[in-house]
């Protein structure tokens, strides 16, 4: 039988995705750009705003001088921000530190902010074509039901033996193709529900497959609590438009983002403002899901006479094509747009 790595490469030159805006051209700064934002994020999502944000920020020279804010705007929709103001962070380092280049060696790339050891092999690989061990979401989804590995990816032994499994299987060479391979089969085919497993280039020696384990590997973590958070947000509006936003501490959900002012309940958000609970009008509530939470986002509207008096010492009033330039948590962003289309 043909080495694990020829077939899934075998098979990428048929199938695989060879149009990614990253590869085109792949180099260490897109590449680097393209793995942080895929680290929580589907290719399909990733796309434009992989295109704007190199549109926007060209090369890390370009990245470093940015100003923070600028950075989240151009994030702003893609989640999970400490992302974003980590590869800022390493941007500066890099201009800094590299002499203005992304380093070429792992350990110098897990130096920098947001880089662990899976996300520089995958930067250096791909950039540098050499073949590395790399375990993102979707490559551990594949080890774990080819070799059959139990347990949660996220306890170290096992992390450990699915690191393994990746070193033991690289090619000799071919390293940047192989590392897009595999990631590919892990989103297209290998995928979390309903694997299509007739269609694997490996499925004659999965092990999960052969013993029917597929749809319980990876194994899920244990006793994951998801808490539940109501979120009560103020929005003030003046006469000619504007909305009053004020920026999150930089550290915690969503952090140093813009959004609307926010309180536990209705109560403590009119407090905030010295407005009386009763005169707010509310919106319907909806549901917003991050990581470990649950948030459902209950919207309230200042009387127009009372908004142009408030202050917020965080606040900024933002029209339209103000906050439009800003980081702003994505369920935020829905309904600043909602309201503003409906205002017309
Ligand atoms: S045979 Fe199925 S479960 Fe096994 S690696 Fe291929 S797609 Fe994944």
């Amino acid at each position: 039988m043909e080495r694990f790595a020829d077939r899934i490469l075998a098979w990428w030159d048929r199938h695989g995705r060879h149009d990614l805006p990253w590869q085109h051209p792949r180099s260490p700064y897109r590449v680097w750009v393209s793995e942080i934002m895929l680290q929580q994020t589907q290719v399909a999502t990733v796309i434009p705003y992989f295109e704007r944000f190199v549109r926007r920020f060209p090369d890390l020279a370009a990245l470093a001088d940015a100003p923070l804010d600028d950075v989240l705007a151009h994030w702003s929709g893609l989640g999970y921000y400490a992302r974003a103001r980590n590869l800022h962070r390493a941007a500066r380092a890099c201009m800094a530190q590299h002499g203005g280049t992304v380093p070429a060696s792992a350990a110098e790339l897990e130096a920098l902010p947001g880089i662990g050891a899976s996300t520089a092999n995958a930067i250096i690989s791909q950039a540098h074509d050499r073949p590395l061990a790399i375990l993102d979401g979707n490559v551990r989804r594949v080890l774990a039901r080819h070799a059959a590995v139990e347990g949660w990816p996220g306890q170290r032994a096992v992390h450990d033996r699915l690191w393994a499994e990746a070193e033991s299987r690289l090619p000799a060479a071919r390293g940047a193709d192989y590392t897009q391979a595999i990631m590919d089969l892990g989103a297209t085919l290998c995928t979390r529900s309903r694997p299509a497993c007739e269609a694997c280039p490996v499925s004659r020696d999965c092990v999960a497959l052969a013993r029917q384990q597929v749809d319980r590997l990876p194994s899920p973590r244990p006793g994951l609590k998801v808490r539940e958070k109501n979120l009560f947000v103020l929005i003030q509006q003046r006469d000619d438009g504007a909305v009053l936003l004020v920026q999150r501490p930089p550290a915690g959900i969503w952090g140093g983002l813009w959004s609307l002012p926010e309180a536990d309940s209705l109560e403590a958000l009119a407090d905030r403002f010295g407005l009386d609970a009763r005169s707010l009008s509310t919106l319907p509530s909806f549901g917003h899901r991050l990581t470990h939470r649950k948030l459902t986002i209950h919207p309230a509207c200042c009387p127009p006479d009372a908004a142009t008096g408030i202050q917020d010492s965080r606040g900024r009033w933002c029209k339209r094509e103000q906050w439009q330039a800003l980081g702003i948590p994505s369920p935020v962003l829905r309904l600043l747009e909602c309201l503003s289309e409906f205002q017309g």
